[in-house]
């Protein structure tokens, strides 16, 4: 747990899962006594509780590992950590990243990548009281509406708004646009490199990439910008690889050829003094090694980064840029924790008089002693290998006798719970089992969640991803069982089908303690970046409670926001259904009465289990 809770998260004593509003505070906070306070004040689970303060931390962690790469090598300039808005588009943030640069004189900037996330981050900047301080800078493909914003925001706001070329196609309307305005652009330009990266979101890096110049178009670029005299105007080059870069050596590569071509642009007249170095700062979601586990710290990167321009400016005789990052899923999302009920179990078949009977008579009560005896033995020293083989081979003979009609309904269902016993009790024989995994997930107790995947961990389904999974209390107890966590919707795909628990490797089931209720109150981590913007409607559930919640540092928390879960009618309005229409049309039909009741009643509520 370790490694991917950073000092944010961790097991108190008690057993309770606690949060801290950064690293290393000594303040700590039971996550269920939040969510309890939440309850109190109206909300139900499942709930986003929403904490700004680490995410103020991770800004001033990411500023504290360049501070001490900047030291480290005697490196010149300075650093600016810009906040990718498209990894969390929740104003509280943006307003963060404001307040981070007035507040902890820290440079902050904003980068987007679309009109709205435009429009987002101008209302906010102008909102700040202080536009002039702030810096957007504008990634994305553009249109003439977008490059106008973007002009006339640095005309009549005096903020610093960089617009990044993302296409050749879109320099000429740049130009266009800057002349009839009248504005004197700060550009910047994104550059296509050769190097790639092996990541799921690799695709946005190498020659193939959808994004940036290619080194033709660049020359072209200059060319056409001395040609108009607006050379003067190249402030920026920027690349981003892709998401979760999780090999260093990428960064590493990565950086030596964007340091080559700031270079050349700088001796072809640019006068740039930005290196915008993009997102990709890989974050740990498990210890299992893979994509979701990188080979490096922020401050391996922060170094890396750092000595790569370092080596550049000494050995071309370049003057030190401006270092600027773009790390979204760094910064955001440890600050997002989900919790939400998952009630487990299957019901245990009480060994009644008529089953015994039926079964000790029936033509399977031999089979099913024998059964029974490797049941008995498996919590024994036994060989827990013979006894996971033994009964996944009277499990399949079971079945088979089944369908051919020797065995019957209750005969069955015995086998079964032989089996499931069988493999929880070899499943907890570890270490040392080979089939220890196999065994975990055949003996693992269905537990349905209430929530969904598609809302609100997507994730999870769209890209395979690990997402840590941890009850928030009952930790002090070593586990007991293991759970298969699904979701709500009607989908097969609906499942955490790889989760993090305790920094283990990552686990297609997750540990938890029995306590006898038959309910988990889990937290799901690590959900600050991109799930909120990312879900999607899926089975009309909606957006669930949230809450943000601010700690202090002396002790003490305070929910500061608590927002509703949508109503079934808010979504359904999505999908183009009018509630108005909708409850005419039904108190037309059922003439008012109960039926009229209840569908007003559950179409105001949000469509989660209660
Ligand atoms: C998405 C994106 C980022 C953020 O990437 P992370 O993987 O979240 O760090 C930064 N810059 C650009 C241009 C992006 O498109």
């Amino acid at each position: 747990m370790d490694d991917w809770a950073e000092g944010y998260f961790s097991v108190a004593e008690s057993g309770e899962l606690v949060v801290r509003p950064t690293k290393d505070s000594e303040a700590s906070h039971n996550l269920s006594d939040l969510v309890e306070a939440c309850v109190g004040a109206g909300a139900s689970l499942p709930l986003l509780l929403n904490f700004p303060d680490i995410f103020r931390d991770r800004i001033r962690t990411q500023h504290a590992c360049f501070a001490d790469a900047i030291e480290r090598y005697g490196y010149q300039g300075s650093y600016a950590c810009a906040f990718p808005v498209k990894a969390n588009h929740s104003g509280d943030l943006v307003r963060s990243v404001l307040s981070a640069a007035e507040e902890d004189s820290l440079r902050c900037s904003l980068e987007v990548g679309s009109k709205p996330e435009l429009l987002a981050a101008l209302s906010e900047v102008c909102a700040s009281g202080a536009p002039g301080c702030a810096q957007i800078i504008c990634n994305g493909f553009k249109d003439r509406k977008y490059v106008e914003l973007a002009l006339l925001a640095r005309k009549a706001l005096g903020a610093d708004v960089v617009l990044c070329v993302d296409r050749y196609e879109e320099l000429e309307l740049v130009i266009e646009s800057s002349s009839s305005l009248g504005v004197e652009p700060a550009l910047g330009v994104r550059a296509k490199l050769s190097t790639r990266h092996g990541g799921h979101w690799g695709a946005t890096s190498g020659p193939g990439s959808k994004f940036g110049l290619g080194a033709r178009e660049m020359v072209l670029l200059v060319r056409r910008l001395r040609d108009t005299g607006m050379l003067g105007s190249l402030r920026m080059l920027h690349f981003h690889l892709g998401s979760q870069v999780a090999e260093i050596s990428v960064v590493k590569r990565a950086m030596r050829e964007a340091c080559a071509l700031y270079a050349e642009l700088v001796s072809l007249g640019a006068p740039l003094g930005s290196l915008d170095v993009g997102g990709g700062l890989a974050l740990t979601y498990d210890g299992g090694g893979g994509p979701w586990t990188p080979d490096h710290t922020a401050q391996n990167y922060a170094n890396d980064v750092v000595a790569s321009v370092n080596d550049m400016c000494v050995q071309k005789k370049v003057d030190a840029p401006v270092i600027v990052t773009e790390s979204g899923r760094y910064l955001a999302s440890h600050h997002s924790v989900l919790v939400f009920e998952a009630s487990c179990g299957q019901p245990s078949l009480p060994p009644g008089p008529e089953a015994e009977t039926r079964a000790a008579g029936g033509a399977m009560g031999y089979f099913l002693d024998t059964f029974e005896e490797v049941y008995e033995e498996s919590a024994g020293a036994s060989d827990p290998e013979e006894a996971y083989a033994d009964a996944h081979q009277f499990r399949a003979e079971a079945q088979s006798a089944f369908s051919l009609g020797v065995m019957t309904l209750e005969e069955l269902a015995r086998a079964e719970e032989l089996f499931d016993g069988i493999m929880e009790r070899v499943s907890r024989r570890a270490p040392g089992v080979g089939r220890l995994e196999s065994a975990r997930t055949s003996g693992a107790v269905p537990c349905l969640a209430n929530l969904s995947v598609f809302r609100s961990a997507i994730d999870a389904w769209a890209v395979k991803q690990t997402f840590p999974l941890v009850p928030i209390s009952g930790l002090a107890e070593e586990p007991d069982a293991h759970a298969r966590v699904y979701d709500l919707t009607c989908d097969s795909d609906g499942e955490f089908r790889s989760v993090a628990t305790s920094g283990d490797a990552p686990s297609s089931v997750l540990p938890f303690r029995r306590d006898g209720s038959g309910c988990l109150t889990l937290g799901l981590f690590l959900v600050g970046a991109y799930q909120r913007s990312l879900g999607c409607d899926h089975n009309l559930l909606g957006g669930t409670w949230e809450a943000t919640v601010a700690m202090r540092e002396g002790g003490g928390w305070e929910v500061e926001g608590l927002v509703g879960a949508e109503g079934a009618e808010e979504v359904l309005r999505r999908a183009g259904y009018d509630a108005g229409r909708m409850r005419r049309g039904v108190e037309a039909a059922a003439k008012g009465g109960e039926l009229q009741e209840l569908f007003d009643e559950v179409l105001r509520d949000s469509g989660y289990l209660k």
